[in-house]
């Protein structure tokens, strides 16, 4: 139970000044929360941290303010002058104003009229703060970010801070309402060690929060301000802390051996269609030894795409059902796990084991001899996504655990499906290059292994970077492939805010290539009724189509060995690890294999490098370094870009060392005392809370 000391950190952001639903809605967005956890928290917004400020103690005047600054003027308003009717979405309304020195004109596009004459009454003393533009001599401030009137100017912050945004949500709303969220923080016992507090002159919680949302100096944000560091061992120590807990627990219940006997395993490999490559062999013995040992395995099996994982994990689930385990592999998307129940089902069939799969699709008389299979140990082995932790979903004896690309699954999602099942061994896979930093957030310490090297049969991939205006030449090149048999992804970017818009584009693309190509081309994207889904993608594996235009549903492990050409639209709205996905759906079969990279011109030279890292290796690690390098030049006061998922503080390059100290303090602070009871851990439990690690503290005992 949480303590009642924290209630109104617990309120909702509604009980703010100026938040009602509407904006309750948007912020849902900003915080980035899980819509299904409900409505946003206090101390959810009051851990917002703002990504830059504006700096006005350069209060001027019109004729000293230099181009390009953020100043504070004190005006007199003189005309206004609205667009002409006709042209009202392209001309901007105009203020026209001055002050001593000179004038200035005010710019507002798709203004309210109404508004602006209220706010900007002519003859009126008011003061505006923005960004000045000068252009032919004549000054101009566009969409000033603050107007008000000389009376109301005293309350206008000195340095402001400027949190991510969303369409809709003004800065002042946001302004106002965190003055009063900090106002109702509450007195909280220090859960901080008081000698770490001295060395590294932390300020208390309250007083962190105060700081960075009331700047007195633009510096406070900045990850290196004891403020931000305070916050970001905060919530470093509250990972570590919960994740020890969960580690502590676990190891608390022994796991259980599940040998090697050899019974199926021997029979599966011959009927595998290939060798297992030395590095296949390699990890699944590891894997197998963590399997037979009596304590829970935890390892994380990397490897680049296309490196082949599935089949070291079809193995691994025999060898726990060889011992009479049942297995469960979590996927995220449903059509990959349609796409592995395809692949693994007929194999274990042959060796006479059950492999059943459940999605969210799998309703009524269907769902419930699925779910009756596995309670009464029918079905050995599970294929799903996350449906597999719904409530109602019980197993006989689920002895072993693996998660297919876990960077879409959060820790709450593994804990779920752990605790249905009997002291499970648990597998992460993961094609996505895990530093060493996200390593310790997300799982603490846990074993690894690598797959370096790709079966021989996967060709290099030759990739290119082409205009989008070259598409004539490029419908040329596709004319001749599809002549020649081969077959090709189109891909066209979603982008998460706006699916219609991009749900538009994807369709037209359809309409146009299927125009020139006719019933060769097939469509799927995420909006699709799975079914229609399904079948546009067996339509592709068996040749009806040739050319498949997708949305990223097609992103993660997507096998269709004799797909050779990709074309990626937007090239340079994806991140680097999608882009490298996408292009490992190729190069899997015989034939040389190519990726086009297309862009829309201008591209700016940052996006130029991040396509050029594409084309110039096929290098997963890689590319996760030149990744993290580039994001970190294009980052100007070192706040947010660095971010670990999930993290609203801590930043990966700059609190690097506080991480080492949390992982040592979280196991000190448990050693002596496991269920956080004495006076500091009573206040590490509010900790607990405050960042939202709920899930840890049921782990401790009552009390
Ligand atoms: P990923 O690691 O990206 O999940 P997959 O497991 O999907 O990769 O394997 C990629 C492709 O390589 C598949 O078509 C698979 O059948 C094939 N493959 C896997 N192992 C081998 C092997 N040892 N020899 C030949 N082909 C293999
Ligand atoms: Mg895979």
């Amino acid at each position: 139970m949480r303590p009642s000391l924290l209630n109104p950190m617990f309120a909702s952001v509604r009980s703010l000044p100026g938040i009602g639903p509407r904006v309750c809605g948007l912020l849902v967005k900003v915080l980035n929360i899980d819509p299904a956890k409900g409505e946003p928290r206090l101390v959810d917004f009051l851990h917002l941290l703002p990504h830059s400020v504006i700096d006005r103690r350069n209060r001027t005047d019109v004729a000293h303010a230099a181009a390009g600054a953020i100043v504070i003027l004190e005006l007199t308003v003189d005309r206004h002058q609205p667009p002409p009717i006709a042209d009202k979405r392209k001309v901007p309304y105009r203020v026209l104003a001055h002050d001593d020195t000179g004038n200035i004109m005010l710019v507002f596009f798709h203004a309210q009229h109404n508004w602006l004459l209220n706010q900007l009454p002519i003859g009126e003393k008011i003061i505006v703060s923005g960004r000045i533009e000068w252009f032919n001599g004549h000054a101009s401030m566009v969409h000033p970010h603050h107007i008000t009137s000389l009376a109301e100017s005293k309350f206008l912050p000195l340095i402001e801070p400027v949190y991510p945004s969303t369409t809709g949500l003004s800065a002042k709303t946001l302004s106002k309402a965190m003055i009063q969220a900090l106002d109702r923080i509450p007195v909280l016992e220090e859960w901080q060690d008081k000698v770490l507090l001295q060395r590294e002159q932390f300020p208390a919680y309250g007083e962190a929060l105060t700081a960075i949302h009331m700047p007195d100096t633009p510096l406070v944000i900045a990850a290196a301000s004891s403020a931000r560091r305070r916050l970001a061992y905060d919530e470093l120590l509250a990972n570590q802390l919960s994740l020890a807990l969960v580690r502590l627990k676990t190891k608390r219940l022994a796991g259980r051996p599940l040998p090697l006997l050899g019974t199926y395993l021997e029979t599966l490999r011959q009927t595998l269609a290939f060798q297992l490559t030395q590095g296949q062999e390699q990890v699944f013995s590891e894997i197998s030894q963590d399997l037979a040992a009596p304590k829970r395995m935890l390892r994380l099996l990397q490897g680049d795409v296309g490196s082949g994982k599935t089949v070291v994990a079809i193995l691994a689930m025999v060898q726990a059902a060889e011992s009479g385990g049942q297995s469960a592999l979590m996927v995220p998307t449903e059509v990959l796990a349609r796409q592995h129940y395809a692949t693994i089902a007929p194999l274990t069939e042959k060796i006479g084991l059950k492999t059943a799969l459940l999605t969210g699709r799998e309703k009524g008389r269907e769902r419930s001899l699925i779910l009756e299979s596995l309670n009464s140990a029918k079905a050995h082995i599970i294929i799903g996504t996350h449906a597999l932790i719904q409530e109602g979903i019980d197993f006989h004896n689920l002895a072993f655990i693996i998660i297919d690309e876990q960077h879409r699954f959060g820790v709450h999602q593994r804990l779920q499906l752990t605790a249905k099942g009997n002291m499970p061994d648990m597998l992460v896979m993961t094609a996505t290059p895990i530093p060493r930093t996200l390593m310790l957030t997300a799982f603490g310490d846990m074993d690894i292994s690598r797959l370096t090297q790709k079966p021989a049969r996967q060709k290099p991939v030759k990739t290119a970077i082409l205009s989008a205006n070259r598409m004539t030449d490029l419908m040329q090149h596709i004319k001749h492939a599809l002549a020649r048999d081969e077959k090709l992804y189109w891909i066209c970017p979603l982008v998460e805010e706006s699916q219609s818009i991009n749900l538009t584009a994807t369709i037209k693309r359809f309409e146009i290539l299927a125009r020139q190509f006719g019933n060769l081309v097939g469509l799927v994207h995420g909006k699709m009724p799975a079914r229609q889904k399904d079948a546009a993608i067996a339509d592709f594996k068996q040749g009806k189509t040739r050319l498949l235009v997708a949305t990223t549903v097609v992103e993660v492990g997507i096998d269709v060995p004799d797909a050779s050409i990709i074309i990626i639209e937007h090239a340079e709205r994806f991140g680097l690890a999608q882009l490298h996905q996408l292009r490992g759906r190729v190069g899997r079969g015989d034939r040389p294999s190519s990726c086009t990279l297309l862009y829309k011109e201008p591209l700016s030279s940052m996006a130029k490098a991040r396509l050029n890292v594409i084309r110039n290796t096929e290098d997963g690690f890689h590319i996760a370094e030149e990744d993290l390098r580039l994001r970190g030049e294009g980052d100007l006061l070192g706040t947010k870009q660095s971010g670990i998922p999930g993290f609203r503080f801590a930043d990966m390059d700059a609190h690097r060392d506080l991480l080492e100290i949390a992982r040592q303090d979280a196991r000190l602070i448990l050693e002596q005392d496991r269920d956080l009871e004495s006076p500091r851990g009573k206040a590490l439990r509010l900790l607990l809370y405050l960042f939202r690690r709920d899930d840890a503290t049921r782990l401790l005992r009552a009390g």
